[in-house]
């Protein structure tokens, strides 16, 4: 035994049965009993350092650094309320030169605690020119962590404009409608739908009628007015799952999925009756619009979305003939 026999009686007793004489004696950890006033009855050979730095200290809280002892009153608290090992971290030492131990508090008998405390390495064991080499490390982490950051918002920015780019991309500028691109790609996905489902697919062309002469009477700016507001109408005017999109200048095209002739039919006329009903008001003038449509139902594994497409044209064409202001289908 070595010469601490004494003070280090108690603490090797109750650890000789696990064999852990030699650990004690050669360890930086702090080991030690403490009976139930908290007073240190016995600790092993790591403590002679702090024993000598603090000379006047009997328990165990003496040897903690002032800033650490509410943490170690909570933890001794803790172990002699709940009876099981408590751990923490832990400054001991002098106030001006503390040193962190990772401490474990063990209940024993009769309220006595074992108590162990393994430093924790930290950057003031450094000599200096390694502690500048770590806060180094730690400004250069810290920058990355910022332009990480950054990096992070200008991705989120991106990602925004992106969506804005696909969404810009796919709707028209002056009616925010579905624009040409994306209505035609609608159309050639209904049109794939109906072939596979075998369920009904409408369509309908229509175009504004005279519209040069309002371009030519009031001028461009009330032309574009008018354009905005027929749109909203359209829009407003059909029922999900249509889909409205501008075709081109003055032309828009409706899908009606699952529907037949019949009711396109009934929805053209709401809409043409709709325009109709409806005097438009640009500035100071008042503008009467009408619009005409044309008609057409997908032939089932008999024509492409461009015939179909044709179709409805050409029942547009028909609606123009027969007068305008109202609907027309091709049948054959
Ligand atoms: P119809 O009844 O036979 O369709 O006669 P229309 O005058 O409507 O036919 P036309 O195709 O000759 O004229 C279409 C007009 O639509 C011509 C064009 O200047 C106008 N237009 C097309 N796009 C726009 C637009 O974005 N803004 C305005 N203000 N006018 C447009
Ligand atoms: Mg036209
Ligand atoms: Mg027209």
């Amino acid at each position: 035994m070595p010469s601490k026999t004494k003070a280090a009686k108690e603490l090797f007793a109750l650890v000789a049965q696990y064999g852990l004489e030699p650990f004690l004696e050669s360890t930086r950890t702090l080991a030690g009993v403490l009976n139930s006033d908290g007073r240190l009855t016995s600790s092993n050979a790591a403590f002679d350092a702090l024993k000598r730095t603090l000379s006047d200290a009997d328990e165990l809280r003496e040897f903690v650094a002032p800033a650490s002892r509410p943490d170690f009153e909570r933890l001794l608290a803790e172990a002699h309320q709940t009876r099981k090992q408590v751990q923490g971290q832990l400054d001991f030492g002098l106030e001006t030169q503390p040193r962190r131990y990772a401490c474990l508090l063990v209940p024993l008998s009769g309220g006595r605690v074992l108590f162990f405390g393994e430093p924790v390495f930290t950057a003031f064991d450094l000599p200096e020119k390694y502690q500048r080499l770590i806060e180094n490390f730690h400004h250069v982490n810290d920058e990355l962590r910022e332009t990480l950051r950054e990096l992070e918002r200008k991705e989120t920015e991106l990602k925004a404009v992106i969506a804005q780019a696909d969404e810009v991309s796919h709707t028209d500028a002056l009616t925010f409608l579905p624009n040409r691109k994306q209505i035609i790609a609608d159309l050639q996905r209904q049109v794939m739908f109906s072939e596979r489902y075998n369920t009904p697919l409408s369509i309908s062309m229509l175009d504004f009628d005279h519209f040069k002469l309002v371009n030519d009477t009031y001028g461009h700016a009330v032309g574009d007015d008018v354009l905005r507001f027929v749109a909203m109408q359209l829009r407003e005017g059909i029922r999900l799952p249509d889909m409205v999109g501008r075709y081109g200048g003055e032309e828009f095209l409706v899908l009606l999925p699952n529907s037949t002739l019949k009711a396109a039919s009934e929805q053209a006329a709401r809409l043409c009756e709709l325009v109709r009903s409806t005097p438009i008001i640009s500035g100071a003038h008042v503008v009467q619009m009408t619009i005409s449509i044309g008609i057409a139902q997908y032939r089932i594994h008999e024509e492409d979305w461009e015939q179909l497409l044709r179709r409805a044209d050409q029942a547009l064409y028909q609606a123009k003939m027969n007068g305008r202001d109202q609907w027309a289908v091709i049948e054959a």
